[in-house]
């Protein structure tokens, strides 16, 4: 089995600010898996939120040792045993390894977990924070969407969501990106929020504060959906009191296995279950469509938002995500013009 990575620099449609940072160019490292004649493709979306660089992506996929006679299941346990600091890397190699498989068998990789087959569903699109102006320009050319995300977490945030809802009657949905860093201040800025159309907030405030945010859930009627609060498997039982939903992230627990488990915990606790990304490729938007049938909410726009991405796959159009068909993630290289 061959293990090919590189890095690419995405290049951003706007700059993109959120409550902890700002950027125009996002670097991610893209992975062909070859063996047998059959190649898989995976990505890594790394995180500094989460400790990852592609450095960090590179030099764990450069220590990998595979077992001599590869099987899907052996190597994804084998990775992930070292994969803690590294999920964006453990995705890579999870992605790449479930479109060779399902490449291998002709078959897409929704079915090879189980799963119900993909369905056309709508998706939000993210407007970063900006000037109330430019953001109200983005949400103008974001009109064919039918569900907007708004990044808060900033001293003028709530200026911001009235800036969008001014010009909008489209359900919203408030990422804060742990950007509320007392309960009170929260409490402040939600009471405002409810009654403005506000569909969920994404992480009120910073991970570990579980139990500010099981107390403000108690107070208002806007349901929590965790991101940063959820990584892996391992972080789900304590988000019970605290939040209504989960937002996966192939790119935070390590890929379709691991996102295949949070499924099931979330469905068993009667919570929701949200499809998040990061900015990512088609390559990492294609895995996570795969899981579509199994969605409450969709956010997949990860490759909406940049300007060269070097597959085709799974396409917002007109606001609505279409997953990819064909076996394994269903991607294929973008011709170049
Ligand atoms: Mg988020």
């Amino acid at each position: 089995m061959n293990i090919a990575a590189e890095t690419l620099d995405l290049h951003l449609r706007h700059t993109f600010t959120i409550s902890r940072s700002s950027r125009s160019l996002v670097p991610v490292v893209l992975v062909t898996l070859s063996h047998q004649g059959v190649q898989g493709v995976g990505e890594a979306s790394p995180s500094t939120r989460y400790g990852e660089t592609p450095e960090s992506v590179l030099s764990f996929l450069r220590n990998l040792r595979f077992p001599q006679e590869p099987e899907v299941g052996t190597i994804l346990d084998a990775v992930s045993r070292d994969a803690e600091g590294n999920r964006s890397a453990q995705a890579a190699i999870d992605i790449a390894l479930h479109d060779w498989s399902g490449r291998m068998l002709g078959t897409p990789v929704w079915q090879l977990l189980g799963l119900p087959a993909p369905v056309v569903r709508p998706t939000s699109l993210t407007i970063g924070i900006d000037k109330p102006e430019i953001m109200r320009q983005k949400v103008g050319e974001a009109s064919a969407f039918r569900v907007l995300k708004v990044k808060v977490g900033t001293e003028n945030d709530l200026l911001l969501v009235e800036a969008v809802r001014r010009v909008t009657d489209t359900p919203l949905r408030v990422d804060a990106n742990e950007g509320w860093k007392s309960k009170e201040l929260a409490l402040e800025k939600i009471r405002a929020l409810e009654g403005m159309g506000i569909e969920f907030i994404e992480q009120p405030m910073p991970a570990a504060c579980l139990r500010d945010m099981a107390w403000l859930r108690e107070r208002v009627n806007i349901p929590f959906i965790a991101d940063e609060s959820l990584r892996t498997v391992e972080d789900f039982p304590q988000l019970r009191e605290a939040f209504d939903g989960i937002n996966i992230k192939l790119m935070k627990c390590g890929g379709l296995r691991p996102a295949r488990a949070l499924i099931d915990a979330a469905r068993g606790a009667s919570m929701k279950v949200m499809l998040g990304c990061m900015i990512e490729t088609s390559v990492g938007i294609s895995a996570a469509a795969q899981l579509l049938g199994a969605a409450d909410y969709v956010d997949l726009d990860g490759n909406l938002l940049i300007t060269n991405d070097p597959y085709d796959g799974a396409a917002a159009i007109d606001g609505l995500l279409h997953p990819p068909t064909g076996p394994g993630i269903g991607v294929r290289p973008r011709s170049i013009a």
